[in-house]
């Protein structure tokens, strides 16, 4: 399949693993945001969260026991997970991933949205 981070978790393209297990594969943002900024794919392929369903959504379940676990030995108890779901959310690669995200104090509110518009 075409699909880049499909490509990651096969290694035909190079990542900075920080984490695997059967089910969940994480690795550093190429364009970090934050001082952590790593990204939490199932190893199964699912297009975006309008996929996730009564078969697949354990997989999810799987993403979130994974994302304590990073963010705990990256040294940050305080995060945030970002999922993008579609082009206006800014969604650009088509296989589900999760954001997460710390290392810095952070703002909630409209701004934080980065809107464009
Ligand atoms: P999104 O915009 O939510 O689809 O997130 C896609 C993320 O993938 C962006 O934050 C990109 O910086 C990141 N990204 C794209 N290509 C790579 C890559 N080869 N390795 C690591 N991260 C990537
Ligand atoms: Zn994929």
């Amino acid at each position: 399949m075409d699909c880049l981070f499909c490509k990651i978790i096969d290694g035909e393209i190079p990542s900075t693993k920080v984490y695997e297990d059967e089910y969940v594969y994480a690795f550093k943002d190429i364009a970090p945001i934050a001082p952590m900024h790593i990204l939490i794919i199932p190893k199964a392929h699912i297009a975006s969260a309008n996929d996730i369903n009564a078969e697949n959504s354990s997989l999810v379940a799987k993403v979130f026991e994974a994302a304590g676990k990073i963010a705990k030995e990256q040294g940050c108890e305080s995060y945030r997970i970002i999922n993008n779901c579609g082009d206006d959310a800014g969604q650009t690669v088509k296989h589900l991933h999760f954001h997460l995200l710390g290392g810095v104090k952070m703002g909630w509110g409209p701004e934080s949205l980065g809107r464009t518009e």
